[in-house]
């Protein structure tokens, strides 16, 4: 069969790791940046020329040619401007090879087409990309070559940021210093800071890139805007777990390669629920690291995939009628001495730190319901959240029969006496393995999930970054512990006040708690009577980020400027108008070029059949009634079409970009709807070899 992959041998390859530093560098100067690495500070510049010349050296060793600084604009995606490291031509002929300190530590990309929403026109122009020394550099192999990557977050003249690497870097050294403050009153002495870890869960599709090339729909917006259901969908749960197709077994086993060459964790891999869905997780790592590395892993499907004759799709819906994708966010702190704050143990009621903590997250999860569900909205999960899939938008947090239950006798006594154990695992089979159950069964259908030793965000969308949902977690906790701490370190009786603060903050906050289904039209109108926000769309969700509440908050944790929230919300309103007009438009475009006309054709052709066998002296009814019904069908989409038209004109006149967002989301789309209908009714009506495009069937089942 294949070749064999020798994971120890490959594995980090390609990353400028710690490890090559302490090789590659004097003694010092690694010291240097270890020190920056874990303290903070600046690296002195005479010894980032050292690093660099070492950097460049170990690239160049490995067939690099062009070094970038690798940055996060607020498109959500990854950018990148490749310079070769060849300086100059020397006397003789030859060339030179250069690479400075300088243009390791700081670069100045041509930053004005990156979407700024106001930033830089109210500023200043220049945008600056600065090395995030905590995440390693790597070296990118493909079509263009390898190229030397430095992972650097992006920010204009004044220090704005203008990416969304910045303000996560920021949370986290928020939610570190506030933690801290917490370990310490719980008697740490030895920890020196508290981790942010993360581990997302990607979710995405495969199909056949051949077929692909055949809708436009998939190739200008990443999903099908149109497209009837195929007689099979996931209704068998068949695929969830199944075995793995020998093609997307090869896939698989590749796109480990590659991660693993850039040192990316990936561990888990699985089919998912819908046919042609798989997941794949890596384990989890510092959460800056972490959101580089789900960028690298997407980046890397896409690729890997094309080299398989596939195209991944990170769309949060590329098809109807079945699952869409999404991108759970497993988040746990841990102290540099390994305490996970979020460990319960096995008897949650004795471990009062544990409690204290899960207090704090349930009331920053509570005051800042809104702010979370925002942190997951994008322009294609609104087909996921709100709409009629799961998760909803609605945020509650699960905790298990286990925690709940201590929860319960913490909130009716204040004290919590007793744990439900788990229990023994029966099988009523004799050689089966008997063993310890956990305490809790899992839920699925909870956004916001703890799961044995971390929380599990479920909401965030598969194409999105992950960096805002965590940079909104690490900033609604801080001000949590903030607030406890304050608290705690002025009380006269530090057991009491603990105990007080739990217990308040589990009474104040116990709303958020829900453990049912998520999914049901119940929990929606329970959710309402108990004042918990359900924010629809991207863009009500978007309203959010400007809001008093907002505003103090992250000002006061210094991880978002209100000039710098207000930005965001502009770029929101821009990339939804933007993305929903490509929408539009690619479906005016195959309705007009492709299913009309080949409707039309097909009408004809059934017309002269009708009078050809009326001619003959038989029966024509079912002819002609198929003939009546594609013709009704095809005239319901042409009105649609033509409604379409005019929306998409009038959207273009709307100069405010928050109305046209709005514009766009409330008529638009309607619209978009409305034509899809009858074409996806007509697709079921026409022989499949006039059907102009690949349907669900040969995009979901012979991909
Ligand atoms: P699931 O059963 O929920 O699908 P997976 O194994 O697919 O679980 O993914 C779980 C993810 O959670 C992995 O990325 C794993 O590394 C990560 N994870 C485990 N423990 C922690 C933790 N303490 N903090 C953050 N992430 C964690
Ligand atoms: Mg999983």
């Amino acid at each position: 069969m294949s070749d064999r992959v020798n994971v120890e041998e490959i594995y980090g390859k390609n990353v400028f790791t710690i490890e090559k530093m302490r090789e590659r560098l004097p003694k010092s100067v690694y010291k240097e940046v270890v020190s920056v690495m874990e303290n903070g500070g600046d690296l002195s510049m005479a010894s980032a020329d050292v690093v660099a010349n070492a950097m460049k050296n170990w690239a160049m060793e490995n067939g690099a040619t062009h070094y970038t600084h690798w940055f996060q604009p607020l498109t959500g995606i990854t950018a990148e401007k490749h310079d070769a490291f060849v300086t100059s031509t020397g006397k003789s002929g030859h060339m030179i090879t250069s690479f400075s300190g300088k243009e390791l530590v700081k670069g100045e990309p041509d930053a004005s087409s990156f979407p700024s929403g106001g930033l830089r026109a109210t500023f200043e122009a220049r945008g600056y990309t600065a090395w995030d020394i905590t995440s390693p550099a790597f070296l990118k192999e493909s079509g263009a070559g390898v190229t030397l990557c430095i992972p650097t977050a992006f920010c204009s003249y004044t220090g704005e940021a203008l990416d969304k690497k910045t303000p996560l870097l920021r949370s986290m050294e928020a939610v570190n210093k506030q933690a801290l403050r917490i370990v310490r009153l719980f008697g740490n002495t030895k920890a020196t800071k508290v981790n942010v870890s993360v581990g997302p869960e990607q979710e995405y599709f495969l199909i056949d890139w051949e077929k692909s090339l055949q809708r436009e729909d998939i190739i200008f917006t990443g999903r099908t805007l149109f497209g009837a259901p195929a007689p099979k969908g996931q209704e068998m749960e068949d695929h969830y777990f199944g075995v793995i197709r020998e093609p997307v077994g090869k896939f698989m086993k590749d796109l480990n390669v590659e991660l693993w060459k850039l040192g990316v964790p990936g561990k888990t891999q699985h089919n998912e629920v819908a046919p042609g869905q798989h997941e794949l997780a890596p384990i989890y790592e510092t959460a800056n690291i972490a959101v580089d590395h789900n960028q690298i892993i997407m980046e890397t499907m896409k690729r890997v995939a094309e080299h398989h004759g596939m195209r991944c799709l990170l769309h949060e819906k590329p098809f109807a009628g079945v699952n869409g994708s999404g991108k759970h966010d497993n988040w746990s702190l841990c102290t540099d001495d390994g305490v996970n704050l979020l460990d319960p143990g096995d008897t949650p009621n004795e471990n009062i730190q544990f409690l204290f903590v899960l207090a704090c997250v349930l009331k920053a999860v509570d005051q800042h319901a809104d702010l979370l569900r925002q942190s997951a909205a994008d322009v294609g999960n609104d087909h996921r959240l709100g709409a009629d899939e799961a998760p909803p938008a609605i945020i509650s947090v699960f905790l298990g029969e286990q925690l709940e239950d201590v929860v319960k006798q913490l909130i009716e006594t204040g004290e919590a006496t007793r744990s439900k154990r788990g229990g023994k695992l029966k099988t009523g089979v004799s050689t089966l393995p008997e063993f310890e159950k956990d305490a809790t069964d899992r839920n699925r259908t909870s956004p916001f999930a703890f799961t044995g030793n971390k929380f599990e965000f479920r909401m965030v969308g598969s194409s999105d970054s992950m960096a805002s949902p965590n940079t909104t977690l690490n900033t609604i906790v801080a001000e949590s512990f903030c607030e406890a701490a304050d608290r705690l370190e002025k009380a006269e009786n530090f057991d009491l006040e603990v105990h007080d603060i739990i217990k308040e903050y589990l009474t104040k906050h116990q709303r958020i708690i829900f453990n049912g289904d998520g999914y049901s039209d119940e929990w929606k109108a329970e959710a309402e009577r108990r004042g918990l926000p359900n924010i629809k769309s991207t863009i009500e969700a978007a309203e959010v980020l400007t809001n008093k509440d907002a505003i103090a908050l992250y000002e006061r944790f210094g991880v978002y400027t209100k000039s710098e929230l207000a930005s965001r919300k502009e770029v929101i309103f821009e990339t939804y108008a933007k993305t929903i007009n490509i929408e539009a438009l690619t479906m005016i475009d195959m309705a007009s070029k492709q299913i009309i006309p080949a409707v039309m054709k097909y009408a004809g052709q059934l017309a002269r059949d009708v009078n050809d066998i009326k001619a003959a002296g038989v029966d024509a009814s079912v002819e002609a009634d198929e003939l009546k019904e594609i013709s009704k069908q095809l005239a319901a989409m042409k009105k649609a079409l033509d409604k379409l038209k005019k929306d998409e004109e009038k959207a273009g006149t709307i100069k405010d970009m928050r109305k046209r967002a709005y514009f766009y989301k409330d008529t638009v789309t309607t619209s978009m709807i409305n034509l899809r209908t009858p074409a996806d009714k007509l697709e079921m009506l026409l022989d499949k070899k006039d059907w102009p495009f690949p349907t669900y069937a040969d995009l979901l089942f012979e991909g």
